[in-house]
């Protein structure tokens, strides 16, 4: 399926992104915990994904639905505020956040509308991706089953055997999308567990590959809308981690720092700019 982006859609793209970046952090300083560096780097792609996925409340049930698949599971509090802002629930529902008995835990599991699979153990989502994948091939389906993961998370083998998996399979009908935010909790990507060249590793595995800017709609929808070329794609989405939060932005451990009051409040005024310029463009 071709999604065009046009000028009116990228911006409300981009308010829709300043404002559920905001609720998120607010939520996340509200319980006191939160994968805050990573929901922010993977927000962009998140609603570029949801706005272009064939799958909605309405739909969800349907077999001709695409799929999603949250790897890096531990971004859970932006994937509520994503779900609940595409209308698979009520955003009041979030509210139970972090209390005991919520519905919504630290990650996402199927008991939440929109989540396809429990995630969280990291190198799980391409294995499942690459099984719904093959199913829906076999029976001839046309939908597209997208999953996103950590970098970090690719140190897990169980990913390099799904890929093999992929391109054994031809798998035309799946689109891995790397959150490329050169960080992981324990430090930089490259020193804990080199990924580079990663761009030719996947391609040594049989994907196609792009590398994109994660944070740039254009630039994610472009890759969403190119071809296939027979293989399974990979989208390597570069990213900045706390993207949006001045003091976290490329910081390590913003992995899991919850943000003070002065953060949020400084976040408030940056988003509210941001809004605010799109606006008059
Ligand atoms: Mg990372």
């Amino acid at each position: 399926m071709i999604r065009k982006l046009d000028h009116e859609l990228e911006k409300s793209l981009i308010i829709k992104s300043a404002n559920v970046r905001l609720e998120t952090v607010k939520r996340i300083h509200k319980v006191g915990a939160g994968h805050t560096g990573g929901d922010m780097s993977a927000a962009d792609i998140l609603i570029a994904l949801y706005t272009y996925m064939n799958v909605n409340p309405e739909n969800i049930n349907s077999k001709t639905r695409d799929y999603f698949i949250l790897s890096k599971g531990h971004s859970a509090e932006i994937y509520y505020e994503v779900l609940a802002e595409f209308g698979f629930f009520e955003k009041k529902r979030l509210d139970s956040l972090g209390k005991l008995g919520s519905e919504f835990g630290g990650h996402p599991t199927k008991n939440i509308p929109g989540v396809e699979a429990n995630t969280g153990s990291l190198g799980h989502g391409l294995g499942i991706g690459v099984g719904i994948a093959l199913g829906l091939k076999r029976d001839k389906m046309k939908n597209q089953v997208f999953v996103l993961t950590g970098d970090g998370e690719l140190a897990e083998g169980s990913n390099w055997e799904a890929a093999m998996a992929a391109n054994k399979f031809e798998l035309d009908n799946l689109t891995l999308i790397i959150d490329r935010n050169y960080l992981q909790i324990s430090g930089k990507s490259e020193n804990v567990m080199p990924l580079e060249p990663l761009d030719k590793k996947m391609e040594s595995f049989g994907f196609k590959v792009l590398k994109i800017n994660g944070h740039d709609y254009r630039e994610i929808f472009e890759a969403l809308n190119s071809s296939f070329d027979g293989k399974p794609k990979a989208i390597i989405a570069e990213t900045i981690k706390g993207y949006g939060i001045r003091d976290g932005e490329g910081i390590a451990s913003w992995h899991h720092m919850v943000p003070n009051k002065e953060q949020v409040i400084q976040m408030e005024i940056d988003m509210k700019r941001i809004v605010e310029e799109i606006n008059n463009v």
